[in-house]
């Protein structure tokens, strides 16, 4: 172990030597062809990692562990929705994620086509995933939360030319049918897949439509056949991810191949206990992108067991998970703060009374986690709790401590200090310039973006450059809309948005995305979503909304307002409350004061409002809060 000096020499090396440092740890993974070198960079913000080599994920990930560890666990599929689990071997693993490939390519998929999965927590969604990653060809998970409007969306964007799905999910003994979401979606998108290959888990009537073709069918069909891992070149994209912004359209952010590897197997090695053999166990959902690199990806490469759970944190009792830890001998676990909050609420006898001595560390990830929850987790399990901070764009950490090296202390609340390989700046908000000590700043990475990044937005390089590169020209500076400020040992903490995205339950959601759903309904002339704090959430949105003339504003149009974001985005958006007011308040160019909207319902100062355009808007809102229950 390192000290926190050591370890800021080696990240000020992986930084002033990229190539030495990156060269090292591409000798992670297997390449068929070496690369030339680590990196390329002579057109940023575009970053070239590995040029020149060829790689596999899936032959990183399944075939490698399959040829020298066959029977070891590779995915432990846990439902407690449906009270089954099933283990997979790596081997078992290698033989279906073969046949998915053969049944891709009988299929006219190959490498570049795209393959959009829409997916609940199943074995078949890691296969669908893999195979996918086996023929070059490029995945695009959607969230099975989403609805039929967030889905069109991706599938006009993506283009697949296959797309793969499931009867339907369960959440909390609820079945959801996503083939009718599936068929609506496909009602309004303009793009056709060629076919839709359907997994029947016997939840929802199942009916195949003339393009569908049954997964059990198809790929009974192909079990047997050996599809050999293409080698790919480094650059070619692995997949596709969606995640929202500040417009209405989400960003589809790409990933390579060869970077991304490697990332993930230094990640494993140095932050997340990877051992050949372990058990990594996630909560999150493939639809995110924890799913991608710490459900299926990372763990595999790193010859780690990865357990695939559909089920919530609370059932059947709020010991599940701790259940899981000790039955599987869990050695590294990953959740999200609001989990642990709802865990918080119960009885700390469901923890105590599970084993959890297998763990090494949990990490927690996608928000904000507040002291109280994580003193409480870590008294609980005995174990370090390692905040660390990231983005769907960064694919893994920006900031934690990384264990494997560097034993500085962790700090409540803060996620620790800059991961390797990433140049995090904290600057001043207009002028790009660094911000002084102690002061906030925007959070920003210095270009090259480390392997594993995003390396552009899915048919839109102008888009990557104007949307992350645009508010510091010439300074190929990376924004993350997260205001943060460092304390005088470089351990960050985050303070927030600087842009109108909110984060609910650690997923990040558009308002714009939100406004335009609320839109859809007739009767809304204007409206306004911010993000509030929640308790247990950390926010939640709720909305404003200016009526058209004619029509009645009351309890029934706000639930069909509710309805109607449910409907065009999913239950994950739906407004906590919508509130009828006569105006927005705005600037005088029209632009939309959510922040200070935010302020006024949160009981802070809305700060500056001298470009406002009507202060009595504002005043409706501060009148409206004091009716409204508190969170
Ligand atoms: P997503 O891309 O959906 O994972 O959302 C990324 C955003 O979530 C970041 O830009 C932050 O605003 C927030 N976030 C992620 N991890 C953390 C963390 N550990 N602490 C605070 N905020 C976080």
């Amino acid at each position: 172990m390192k000290s926190l000096e050591d370890y800021k020499a080696l990240h000020q090396a992986s930084i002033a030597d990229p190539e030495g440092f990156w060269t090292r740890e591409a000798q992670r993974i297997d390449w068929s062809t070496p690369p030339r070198r680590a990196l390329e960079n002579d057109q940023p913000p575009f970053a070239h990692w590995f040029p020149g080599g060829e790689t596999n994920l899936c032959h990183n990930a399944v075939d490698r562990w399959a040829a020298v560890r066959p029977d070891a666990p590779a995915l432990i599929c846990v439902s407690t929705e449906t009270g089954s689990e099933r283990t997979y071997s790596f081997a078992e693993v290698k033989a279906e994620v073969s046949a998915w490939a053969a049944a891709y390519q009988a299929l006219g998929c190959g490498q570049g086509d795209r393959v959009l999965i829409y997916m609940p927590m199943i074995a078949e969604a890691a296969f669908a995933m893999l195979a996918a990653a086996r023929i070059g060809a490029i995945h695009t998970v959607v969230f099975g939360g989403f609805a039929s409007g967030a889905l069109a969306a991706r599938i006009d964007d993506a283009k697949p030319k296959l797309i793969v799905a499931a009867d339907a999910g369960s959440r909390m003994g609820k079945v959801i049918a996503y083939k009718p979401l599936l068929d609506q979606a496909l009602g309004i998108a303009d793009h056709r897949p060629d076919k839709v290959i359907m997994v029947n888990r016997g939840l929802a009537p199942f009916h195949l439509a003339h393009h569908d073709v049954d997964a059990e069918t198809l790929i009974a069909e192909h079990r047997g056949k050996e599809i050999a891992c293409i080698p790919l070149p480094s650059a070619h994209p692995s997949y596709i991810l969606y995640t929202s912004g500040t417009t209405g359209k989400p960003k589809g952010v790409q990933r390579d191949t060869g970077g991304y590897a490697v990332a993930l197997a230094a990640s494993m090695e140095h932050i997340f206990y990877g051992q050949p053999g372990g058990v990594f166990f996630s909560t999150s959902d493939i639809g995110w992108v924890v799913g991608h690199s710490y459900i299926v990806y990372g763990p595999l490469i790193a010859g780690m067991a990865s357990i695939v759970y559909e089920g919530t944190p609370t059932r059947p009792d709020p010991g599940i998970l701790w259940s899981l830890v000790a039955k599987h001998r869990v050695r590294t676990m990953f959740t999200a703060p609001t989990a642990l909050r709802l865990l918080k609420k119960e009885d700390p006898a469901y923890l105590k009374a599970h084993d959890c001595t297998s763990l090494k560390a949990l990490f927690v990830a996608g928000e904000p986690l507040d002291e109280p929850t994580a003193l409480w987790i870590a008294e609980a399990l005995g174990v370090p709790i390692l905040d660390n901070y990231w983005q769907t764009e960064t694919g893994w950490p920006i900031l934690t401590l990384c264990r494997n090296l560097c034993d500085a202390p962790v700090k409540p609340g803060s996620p620790g200090l800059p991961v390797f390989g990433f140049d995090v700046r904290l600057v001043d908000e207009r002028t790009g310039q660094p911000a002084a000590q102690g002061e906030k700043g925007v959070l920003t990475l210095a270009a090259p973006l480390p392997p594993g990044a995003l390396t552009t937005l899915w048919q839109d390089d102008a888009r990557f450059q104007s949307a992350y590169f645009g508010d510091f020209p010439g300074q190929n500076l990376y924004s993350t809309f997260d205001w943060g400020v460092q304390d005088e040992e470089g351990y960050t903490f985050i303070l927030g948005r600087t842009d109108d995205v909110i984060n609910v339950a650690g997923h990040r959601l558009g308002t714009r995305e939100i406004e335009q759903a609320i839109t859809t309904h007739p009767a809304v002339a204007d409206t306004a979503v911010v993000g509030v704090a929640d308790p247990l959430k950390g926010q939640t949105p709720i909305a404003f909304v200016v009526v058209k003339g004619g029509h009645g504003a009351g309890p029934d149009l706000a639930a069909e307002i509710v309805q109607a974001v449910a409907r065009e985005i999913g239950a994950l958006a739906k407004p906590q409350g919508v509130y009828f007011v006569p105006a927005l308040p705005k600037t005088r160019s029209g632009k939309v004061l959510r922040r200070a909207i935010q302020a006024v319902w949160e009981d802070r100062d809305p700060g500056d409002l001298t470009t406002i355009e009507d202060e009595g808007a504002l005043e409706a809102i501060r009148i409206l809060r004091q009716g409204a229950p508190s969170p």
